[in-house]
């Protein structure tokens, strides 16, 4: 039997590796050797304990890059050797936002890698259909953002269209950086970020962000002005905290738009004297769906950014505790595992 390792999160003080029986590919499945695995802002949540859909122990790995190794009966074998992304919604097919293509809130919607296992392993199988080519010039590092990416994507669509636009982005991690890059490619006229860390505003500017604030600054609002001249048409709050809600209304115009994408940890206040009063929309996103994810894919095809500015730290799977602690530090951005002799193909 090979080996094939598999992570298991208890607590971020119990992170250990369990080892499993190579899975075979059943009917429609296929065999998936992972090489890289990012590790999720989502992931550090339930790590915490602070997921609301997300209980402990989990086994992670939703953000994981691969090479299909074997195919189930029913599956094009072509697909041997193929390097893929996984798009981890496991939606059931029939309900009503399935039947309409809203798989991504599937009323029995399981997500691979929270709240079934995940591909911080070094093999594993799933539906065929959960798996999306990727080209040959997007290397292993760069794809294990398709998957971060998809989400911001996914929001930046349901925005609109964004030309000519004025935004703001709340929270500079991978979340609000694609958010930032999405929204430039949609067209948007302005687009300005906030996030509490110097470092973080620094990296949206250099990402392409036409000013940044902090948003803990009592006179955050202001700032927010100066750098839009003007108010915002639409807010992405990717931290979804009170404080960012509450700035998050402070900057949009009347008639705007607040997409909230980050997790909120439960119940959040919300002013909601004035999304009456100034006709606001709140909009919630979750995941994506596959045309997602290939926006996602020719976003990153690019390039347009330095993969060392999001992509600050690579542990082996062996270290994945280790890998798990660095990404608690908010000066990280995107800490990766890398799984095997060929994880973490470099660009
Ligand atoms: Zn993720
Ligand atoms: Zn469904």
């Amino acid at each position: 039997m090979t080996e094939n390792r598999r992570v298991v999160v208890t607590s971020i003080d119990d992170i250990t590796i369990e080892h499993i029986e190579t899975p075979t590919p059943g009917p429609g499945e296929v065999l998936v050797r992972s090489t890289v695995v990012g590790i999720c802002g989502s992931d550090m949540h339930a790590v915490h304990g602070r997921h609301p859909f997300i209980s402990l122990p989990m086994r992670p790995g939703h953000e994981v890059v691969g090479v299909v190794e074997q195919t189930g009966s029913g599956v094009d074998p072509d697909l041997t050797g193929t390097r893929v992304v996984v798009e981890p919604n496991l939606a059931c097919g029939h309900c009503a936002q399935c039947l309409v293509g809203r798989y991504n809130i599937c009323s029995e919607l399981d997500v691979f890698g929270c709240q079934a296992p995940g591909g911080m392993t070094d093999r594993f199988t799933i539906a065929a259909d959960r798996v999306v080519a990727l080209p040959d010039d997007l290397e292993d590092d760069w794809a294990a953002l398709v998957e971060p990416a998809a989400t911001p994507v996914h929001a930046v669509r349901r925005a609109g269209d964004l030309t000519g636009r004025k935004v703001v982005v709340l929270g500079a991690g991978p979340i609000g950086l694609f958010v930032l890059l999405a929204a430039r490619a949609a067209g948007a006229q302005t687009v300005v970020v906030a996030d509490l860390l110097d470092s973080k505003r620094a990296l949206a500017e250099r990402l392409g962000a036409d000013g940044s604030f902090d948003s803990s600054a009592d006179d955050a609002v202001q700032k927010a002005e100066t750098a839009l001249v003007g108010k915002a048409d639409v807010v992405f709050d990717c931290v979804s905290r009170e404080a960012t809600v509450r700035l998050g209304i402070g900057v949009l115009d009347k008639g705007g738009l607040l997409m909230t994408i980050g997790v909120p940890a439960g119940p959040t206040m919300i002013d909601l004297d004035l999304v009456q009063d100034r006709e606001l929309t709140v909009m919630g996103n979750l995941m994506y769906v596959r045309e997602d994810v290939l926006r996602a894919i020719e976003l990153l095809r690019a390039k347009t950014f330095d993969l060392d500015d999001l992509v600050t730290a690579r542990f082996d799977i062996e270290q994945a505790a280790l890998a798990f602690h660095a990404s608690d530090d908010p000066q990280q951005v995107k800490v990766l595992v890398t799984i095997g002799a060929d994880g973490g193909t470099r660009s």
